[in-house]
């Protein structure tokens, strides 16, 4: 499964530990949803060699991705395309490689799905190996089916939704991915309460956005644009029908907040939400998007190759090979990319001097396509949205924070909006709430 901002089951930081997504079945799918931008890079591999990551590969990616960590804790993500389609034995080989390494590492799992192919035995091995599941799903059926659907125009709705219900049944750990696309973002509390009434507590919304590929991306077999140069000014092609629009990603997400907020603080997560009170209180982001800096979160694809992240799939991003390149060269050179340091660098003035700035850092670089009201280069596609969403939530996350600040738990903010709160200090009930 893939989408705009393709971070799910695990989050990607701007931390110091190196982040690899490994895509063990390339960009190969059983379903072809509107928006996808990964089906797509199949053009990049020779026709017809087979988008299964080998043994050798798979061995290789193991060992060295533990190796490469500062900390005794690895996290994997397995991602796609639909990793599923490797079928289980595929997975049970992942664990097998894993396990000589369980006496000194803590290693956990996240597999990133459409959800369409599980059925009990996969619920079965993804409890037993505690893998942490992404599923995708973008709300009740119409929507869902508007944007995700097979070859044959097949809406995947029924298939998803079983596939969410085998995991809760089994007890599996998981989230639900929603992406948010052009028709989705004006339809907010038809998805929320979707979501909700699925009996759904961990939800990330991730926006929808492509541009259609310029000619010298054309001739490598590719429709969709990549990320947008930081240096120069680029012809401006506009964005794809289904990418959606900058106010409205952030009226959807105002919509939605405001029930939260009354009702939910506590019992559903919203990660959006989450990161925002995150960086309100000034922790750094635990995603990349509202990260200051990024380049260390690669992804190595089926055959080995390394890409500098999951937006930067194209050829003028690929680091190596895992099979031949040392991890600590290909990280080097990530960090040199426009996806380094320079995500910070390179914002325009309007973001500097952002009232918002501690909580969006300007976005995902690959969308910084637009200008500035005064033709400075490098501004987010989604600015307006992200601002209004960030200013909007700014006196709920004050409330919050203060809440944090005398120890007690943020759901008491929902009292608070109801009417006048008195909110006790006194140090044995703090105590107690802590
Ligand atoms: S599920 Fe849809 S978005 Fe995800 S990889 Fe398949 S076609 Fe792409
Ligand atoms: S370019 Fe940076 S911010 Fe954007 S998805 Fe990649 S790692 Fe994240
Ligand atoms: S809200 Fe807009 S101006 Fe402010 S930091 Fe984000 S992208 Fe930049």
């Amino acid at each position: 499964m893939h989408t705009d901002s393709g971070k799910t089951a695990a989050q990607e930081g701007g931390g110091k530990g190196l982040h690899i997504v490994a895509k063990p079945a390339g960009p190969a799918c059983n379903l072809a949803c509107d928006y996808c931008f990964y089906l797509e890079k199949q053009a990049l591999f020779p026709a017809g060699t087979s988008l299964r990551m080998s043994d050798a590969v798979l061995q290789a990616f193991i060992d060295k991705y533990v190796a490469s960590q500062p900390t005794q804790e690895v996290e994997f993500v397995w991602q796609g395309g639909e990793p599923t389609l490797l079928g289980l034995d595929f997975f049970r080989r992942v664990v097998d490689l894993q396990r000589p390494h369980n006496s000194r590492t803590t290693i956990r799992n996240s597999l990133q799905t459409n959800g369409t192919l599980l059925d009990d035995e996969w619920c079965r091995f993804l409890k037993e190996h505690s893998f942490m599941v992404g599923i995708s799903l973008d709300g009740p059926q119409l929507i869902h089916d508007r944007y995700r659907r097979d070859r044959k125009g097949q809406g995947s709705f029924e298939r998803a939704t079983r596939g969410l219900r085998l995991l809760q049944q089994h007890g599996v750990e998981y989230n639900v991915m929603a992406s948010v696309a052009r028709e989705t973002a004006t339809q907010p509390l038809e998805v929320y309460s979707f979501l909700k009434a699925a009996g759904v507590e961990f939800i990330q919304f991730a926006p929808v956005v492509e541009r259609p590929a310029d000619q010298q991306t054309a001739q490598f077999g590719l429709r969709l644009a990549p990320p947008a140069a930081l240096d120069r000014m680029e012809e401006q092609h506009g964005v794809t029908e289904w990418s959606v629009e900058p106010e409205a990603y952030g009226d959807f997400l105002i919509t939605i907040f405001e029930e939260w907020v009354r009702h939910d603080v506590g019992t559903v997560f919203v990660m959006n939400f989450e990161w925002a009170l995150n960086a309100w209180i000034g922790n750094p982001s635990p995603v990349c998007v509202h990260a200051k800096q990024c380049g260390r979160s690669l992804v190595v694809e089926h055959d080995g190759s390394v890409y500098a992240c999951d937006h930067c799939v194209y050829p003028q991003y690929r680091l190596g090979n895992i099979l031949t390149d040392p991890l600590s060269f290909m990280v080097e050179q990530s960090l040199q990319t426009q996806f380094g340091i320079s995500k910070e660098t390179a914002l325009p003035r309007s973001c500097k001097e952002c009232e918002v700035l501690a909580a969006c850092q300007g976005g995902c670089p690959k969308h910084r396509f637009n200008r500035t009201f005064d033709d400075q280069i490098g501004l987010h596609y989604l600015c307006p949205g992200y601002k209004k969403f960030f200013r909007h939530i700014r006196k709920y996350l004050h409330i919050m924070t203060q809440l944090l600040e005398n120890g007690l738990p943020v759901s008491l903010v929902m009292e608070a909006l109801k009417g006048p709160l008195a909110i006790s200090i006194d140090p044995k009930e703090r105590r107690q709430a802590l």
